[in-house]
């Protein structure tokens, strides 16, 4: 099976071309792609045209590697749950627009259907397309905000998160299921370079979600979150959102929401996705109570993470004390990592991960898909020529042989999955 290469015609329609097999791309090489890569589009996934930029396909009679210049080429957003093998190929105009902040997984036609290049990594369902449902969302949203006339959160939650961003944590909270979105940091002590909820004035691309504009207070987080952990199926109570900055620099509010639902109930997870940089914080929240531990990175090399983290006031290693804090009280730490073929499959960040993962003790990788432009974030980065690599189905087998307890997913797992696996460890 070798898929043909797509193209547009720059007014949205998309058109298989049939003299061209689809290749992927890895770093800034256009590479085949093996039969056991390529997978159907999963629902919920979408396909871009990439104005300016011209797709790189292999001769179906010649095998030479050439432009397809009857249009624009064509990326895949594929939805959660799947992780991405190899970026879409192209070459770039010099002219051409910076791409927004979405993934682009290499995307092929073959027998009448969409195929890409990716594995789904996490059975979990939360996420699914078709598992929403506008109508209970909306009964949800309207009962919500009754119940809660003067909560500014769920106010958030639902006017913004829900009803505009369309954000999947908060539509799960609006269905009364899973995980709870806590967004509580309109500041952040990071600056980084694909950041979806900030984007300075210079930058030639904006960002998908605006900031908090407001620090909610303890009695509203618990307010809301305490009815959710008690009724949810398989309850998390998450904070650290896309629309905010750093819930670490809340740590004071968030040490005292995690006492105070603890009061009420002891069902659930409490979790907190962040970039980790305050282990201190980090402690007191362990102390209050806190369950799991989720930090995001785009890469273990403290010079790459320094380079698209660009931290205010703390350095690469403050993340792994803080995830080595969250082992020693007990709880589940995940690292939240931006998968990007070419990068993340080098042989020095391979090295970088297998040292990490020995250091910290960690729990579970999150391979999730690097929403950004690749040729942006490779210039970036300042990387000029591709990476020895080892591919990044490769890398994955590698270290599920080296650490049989480490686990691989997409989302946050709720307590009775971290309990099944620490079960699942014991034996
Ligand atoms: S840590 Fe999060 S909120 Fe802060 S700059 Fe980075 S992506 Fe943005």
């Amino acid at each position: 099976m070798q898929p043909f290469l797509l193209y547009s015609d720059g007014k949205g329609n998309i058109f298989e071309d049939t003299s061209l097999y689809a290749l992927g791309r890895t770093g800034w090489d256009a590479v085949e792609v093996e039969e056991q890569d390529w997978i159907l589009l999963p629902n919920g996934g979408s396909l871009y045209e990439l104005p300016g930029r011209r797709g790189i396909g292999q001769d179906v009679n010649t095998g030479e590697i050439r432009l397809c210049m009857k249009g624009w080429a064509v990326a895949a957003f594929i939805p959660p749950a799947h992780t991405g093998l190899y970026l879409a190929a192209y070459e770039t105009a010099p002219d051409a627009p910076t791409l927004p902040l979405f993934c682009y997984t290499a995307a092929g036609w073959y027998q009448n259907q969409f195929y890409v290049t990716a594995l789904r990594i996490e059975q979990d369902i939360r996420q699914e397309a078709a598992g929403y449902d506008d109508q209970s969302i909306s009964s949800g949203v309207e009962n919500l905000l009754k119940a809660y006339p003067h909560n500014r959160l769920v106010a958030h939650l639902a006017n913004t998160c829900a009803l505009t961003y369309h954000c999947p944590a908060a539509r799960n909270y609006f269905m009364g299921r899973w995980e709870c979105p806590i967004p509580t940091s309109p500041a952040c002590n990071a600056n980084c370079v694909g950041c979806i909820s900030f984007q300075p004035q210079e930058e030639s691309i904006t960002s998908s979600h605006d900031r908090l504009n407001f620090k909610p207070t303890a009695e509203e987080i618990v307010e809301y979150t305490v009815p959710h952990l008690e009724s949810a199926p398989f309850p998390i109570v998450s904070f650290g959102q896309g629309c905010e900055g750093e819930p670490l620099l809340m740590w004071e509010t968030l040490r005292d929401s995690i006492i105070e639902i603890r009061k009420h109930t002891q069902k659930g997870s409490i979790n907190i996705n962040t970039n980790g940089s305050k282990p201190d914080a980090v402690e007191a929240l362990m102390k209050a109570g806190l369950n799991s531990i989720r930090v995001s990175l785009n890469s273990v090399q403290p010079e790459l993470y320094m380079k698209y983290y660009l931290p205010n006031n703390y350095e690469f290693q403050d993340l792994i004390e803080s995830l080595k804090i969250v082992r020693k009280y007990g709880g589940w730490s995940s690292l939240n990592y931006f998968v990007f073929p070419g990068m993340t499959d080098s042989v020095a960040e391979f090295e970088a991960l297998r040292k990490v993962i020995r250091e910290t003790g960690l729990n579970m990788i999150q391979w999730r898909n690097f929403n950004i432009d690749p040729d942006w974030y490779l210039h970036r980065m300042g990387i000029g020529e591709s990476n020895e690599i080892y591919g990044i189905r490769n890398i994955m087998a590698e270290l599920k042989e080296e650490f049989s307890e480490l686990k691989f997913g997409y989302f946050n797992p709720p307590i009775e999955r971290m309990v099944d696996f620490e079960h699942s460890f014991a034996h």
